[in-house]
């Protein structure tokens, strides 16, 4: 069965406040008895030590006296206290009260001590103190008893007190922690209403913080924290898809207007295969930014297939620098590898690595004009790996800087000319890096070149890859 928070509250409540009741209740009760006990128990006392001074005092004079003074002490005693005293054979010296009654023999107390013990007589119930005596050379058994029924009534009043009182306490408790385990639990109620109006129609909606600084509070403000952030990837998610479908549209209608024309009349083979060979070009760029968005896609979803191990990245750089000669060559500038000898192992994917370094080697060629240069460089620096590649190019201007590892963001548009891509090389570079726990920095000046530095954390300084990256931007060229 659900029970609601607030019925749990009160059940609980129940359970506790009953189970300290009945515990205060049953030690009021014991302590009540115990104290009824001490009382009576030195009242029978005290009477017995009256009942031996009197008899010290009229021994010498005889039994006879003994006996008649006991009478009169016991015309004294009001309360309905009794006594009997009698010799060690149990021969009735004086009994006053209901202690003249025939009655069953009581035991024979020690001369030690008072002995203390609870008899009926004749359906009264007597609380006795009892002793063995020595007065004048005889033995006297001195019983003096004291009724324990006011006692006894005012212990059944209290008790009647606790069996009234209590289920009635107890019931008007849980009444009170009800009503305010509902109070309590009002502003939850609140909470649950707004975040429940919160859809994505109305993602910039928010719940309202309650005043005070309690938990409820920072419940509504991690809930309010938490809807930032989804808004955030909301926005994220529907920039993308709007990106990705104007960047998938531009080269799809080249192609469908290069086939209708191509169709639109009989040609030559030639003619066809000019069109198709443009047909194949776009395809293949269209292709590559296809891989992009997949790229991004799975890093978003964190559905990536990274696969990490000790990598040597000296190798890795090796090969992307003869793509990089390739595409130096055909565009005229002059590049320069200055890879260190020895191994750089890093805990990286090797293929994901590739991509990255072929990311700023290509907008390094790609954005430096022809008799420009490039550089490739690599070293172990403090438990890093540090790879740079500068150029000559075009530079970023720096308002723009901040933003190059945007999706789709495109800086010095006008400059460029129609230097082809679709602004998301830095965006993966930038994922690739952060799944690596490496840092990337730039530095760039307008019209003079860039560079890009990246660090990754070498493989013998216990790397692992998790954490962030981090992009760093500076406005100067270093070298
Ligand atoms: P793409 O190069 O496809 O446009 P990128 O994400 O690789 O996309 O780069 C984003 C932007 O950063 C580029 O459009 C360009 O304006 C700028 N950029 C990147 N690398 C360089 C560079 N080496 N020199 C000048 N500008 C660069």
């Amino acid at each position: 069965m659900q029970l609601t928070i607030r019925t749990r509250l009160t059940l609980w409540y129940f359970a506790v406040l009953a189970a300290s009741f009945l515990a205060f209740f049953w030690i009021c009760d014991l302590g009540f008895r115990r104290s009824i006990e001490t009382t009576v128990n030195d009242a029978s006392r005290d009477n017995l030590e009256a009942v031996r001074r009197v008899i010290d005092k009229s021994q010498p004079a005889g039994i006879a006296k003994v006996s008649r003074e006991l009478r009169e002490l016991s015309e004294l005693w009001a309360n309905g206290a009794i006594f009997e005293v009698t010799d060690l054979h149990g021969n009735v010296i004086f009994a006053s009260g209901r202690f003249s009654a025939p009655q069953f023999p009581l035991p024979q107390p020690s001369r030690e001590k008072v002995s203390y013990l609870t008899i009926n007589l004749a359906l009264l119930q007597y609380r006795i103190a009892q002793q063995v005596v020595t007065s004048g050379g005889e033995d006297f058994v001195i019983n003096a008893a004291v009724p324990t029924e006011p006692f006894d009534q005012a212990l059944d009043h209290f008790r009647l007190i606790e069996k009234e009182f209590l289920p009635l306490l107890v019931v008007l408790a849980c009444l009170l922690g009800y009503w305010l385990a509902g109070r309590a639990l009002a502003p939850v109620d609140r909470i649950i209403q707004s975040a429940g109006d919160v859809g994505v129609q109305n993602l910039s909606r928010r719940l309202q913080v309650p005043q005070a600084h309690d938990e409820l509070r920072r419940l509504t403000e991690t809930l309010n924290a938490m809807l930032d952030r989804i808004e955030r990837s909301v926005k994220r998610i529907t920039q993308f898809t709007a990106d990705a479908s104007h960047d998938l549209r531009t080269p799809i209608s080249v192609i469908r207007t290069d086939a209708e024309i191509a169709l639109r009349r009989p040609r030559s083979a030639a003619e066809y295969r000019e069109s198709l060979a443009r047909i194949l070009d776009v395809a293949e760029g269209t292709t590559g930014l296809i891989e992009s968005l997949l790229t991004l896609a799975r890093a978003d979803g964190e559905s990536s297939n990274l696969k990490f191990e000790v990598t040597d990245i000296s190798a890795i750089l090796q090969k992307a620098s003869l793509q990089a000669s390739v595409l130096a060559n055909a565009k005229c500038v002059s590049f320069s590898p200055r890879l260190g000898a020895s191994e750089l192992l890093v805990k990286g994917d090797p293929a994901a690595l590739e991509k990255l370094f072929l990311v700023f080697i290509d907008n390094a060629v790609k954005y430096t004009s022809a008799s420009g240069f490039v550089w490739l460089r690599s070293w172990d620096e403090n438990g890093e790996a540090v790879i740079e590649v500068e150029d000559t190019g075009i530079g970023i201007a720096p308002e723009d800087q901040p933003r190059i590892f945007d999706r789709f963001f495109r800086a010095n548009l006008s400059r460029s000319g129609n230097i082809p891509g679709a602004g998301l090389g830095l965006s993966i570079a930038s994922w690739i890096a952060a799944a690596h726990r490496g840092t990337i920095e730039v530095q760039s000046l307008l019209g003079a070149g860039s560079l890009f530095r990246l660090r990754l954390p070498l493989a013998l300084a216990g790397a692992a890859a998790a954490e962030p990256a981090q992009t760093q931007v500076s406005p100067a060229v270093a070298s």
